[in-house]
């Protein structure tokens, strides 16, 4: 198979940044805290929202002690010995949600069904397809234990137990579980607000008409879709042009109005210089050049109490840094327990691709398993950073290391899945 040429385009100088992608994310995360606030919601909107204080169990669970089987229940005593027959007599009949209130005497048993609270009297339930039955009368033999298909009050979860902690995002099993509890309302994170703009005078809102030299903004709707998707609310600010006091005016009202601010363009050679200027009073923004393809300017910081993250412009670039730097600040600021960024594989390429040593390269691949099972990685096309089709494409980055250089076909390379986020 041929080498895969990487797309020459603009941000594919043999320039490379000053600052590595661990250092650059480690600097971000050191400097974004943890949103405190929370809210108390119903339990049928707290699907995919954020724990905020840990479930305790008000109640036993079974909170009484209950038959595991439909069969009959004995005590233990009436058990025959090795090679005996036993004969009961059947003295009532309970079912689930239905207690019998009286006590078994010697000889006694009752039919009970799943569920159903076991009489104080009785210890043990045999199975219906276990016994022999004869109108009132059961026979069963000695193949029993004492003790058996009986589940005992607070066997799944004891009262005052933490059944959940703070810090994890619902899913449905745990909804059920909360309702298990009788908990109707529970303490979730207040969502962060994310303000969301584009900037640059090219840079075209959907609906207008195609003009000479100017694109459709496609970076502030993957941005806003991503972070939808981690549970933010979106201010979607639209376009500002590459204009000093509009660009101002935006920064201000995105920090009143937010608690962390997306951009994306004018942060590049020239470009940063301009936003350098607009930010210069405001807040402390550092212009990072990181060592990484694609991605390399990215802004980084606060304005007045709002975090700031200055995007690339170009979308494949913008896609690169909100997944390997903002994800990880987000699950932070969110209070969130699992990681939002995805374990990294090892898989075998499936062609050689080009690498310079020195900076960190995030390709697009398609991962999936090859003729002898084992997992295997492909780039998606051409894989220049304004080429979004790359990205739609894929389902996971192909990571070269800072250190690697060219991989050849066959070689193993790390990976990292979108699944279920991008
Ligand atoms: P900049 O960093 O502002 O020079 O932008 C780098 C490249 O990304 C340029 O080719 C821009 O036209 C492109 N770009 C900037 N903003 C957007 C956007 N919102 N949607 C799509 N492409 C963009
Ligand atoms: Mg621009």
């Amino acid at each position: 198979m041929s080498m895969l040429d990487t797309q020459s385009s603009c941000d594919d100088e043999k320039e490379f940044g000053t600052l590595s992608v661990d250092d650059a994310r480690q600097k971000m995360l050191s400097a974004v805290t943890e949103k405190a606030v929370c809210e108390q919601v119903h339990l049928t909107d707290a699907i995919d929202r954020t724990l905020a204080k840990p479930i305790i169990s008000p109640i036993n669970v079974p909170s009484h002690r209950n038959s595991a089987v439909d069969g009959y229940a004995i005590a233990h005593i009436d058990l025959p010995k090795k090679g005996d027959i036993k004969t009961l007599n059947v003295v009532a009949r309970v079912v689930a949600g239905h207690p019998y209130q009286g006590s078994l005497k010697k000889g006694e048993c009752i039919q009970i069904m799943t569920g159903a609270q076991m009489p104080s009297s009785a210890d043990t339930v045999i199975m219906q397809e276990h016994v022999e039955v004869h109108g009132d009368i059961i026979h069963i033999d000695a193949r029993h234990q004492a003790g058996q298909n009986v589940r005992q009050a607070g066997e799944d979860i004891k009262k005052g137990a933490v059944v959940l902690e703070a810090g994890i995002k619902l899913t449905p099993p745990q909804i059920g579980l909360i309702a298990s509890l009788g908990i109707a309302d529970v303490h979730v994170k207040t969502p962060l607000v994310a303000a969301v703009f584009s900037t640059g005078d090219e840079v075209l809102n959907l609906g207008e008409a195609p003009a000479e030299a100017c694109i459709y903004d496609s970076n502030r709707y993957s941005l806003m879709a991503a972070l939808k998707k981690v549970g933010c609310n979106v201010l979607d600010m639209g376009i500002i042009p590459d204009e000093p006091e509009q660009l101002k005016t935006a920064f201000e009202m995105a920090s009143q109005n937010a608690d962390v601010i997306f951009t994306s363009g004018g942060v590049s050679v020239g470009a940063a210089d301009y936003t350098k200027q607009v930010l210069a009073k405001a807040g402390s923004i550092n212009f990072w050049k990181v060592a990484m393809k694609p991605g390399r300017p990215v802004a980084f910081g606060h304005i007045n109490k709002t975090t700031f993250f200055g995007l690339p412009g170009n979308p494949v670039a913008v896609m690169v840094t909100f997944y390997q730097f903002a994800l990880p600040c987000l699950q932070k600021m969110l209070g969130l327990n699992h990681p939002l960024v995805n374990p990294i594989i090892k898989a075998k390429s499936t062609h050689s691709i080009r690498k310079i040593a020195g900076r960190t390269e995030f390709q697009r691949g398609f991962l999936s398993k090859g003729e002898d099972g084992a997992w295997e990685v492909s780039t998606t096309g051409q894989q220049g950073s304004g080429i979004l089709r790359s990205m739609s494409e894929a389902n996971a980055f192909i990571l070269l290391e800072h250190h690697q250089s060219t991989v050849h076909e066959g070689e193993s390379v790390l990976v990292q899945p979108f699944s279920g986020l991008f």
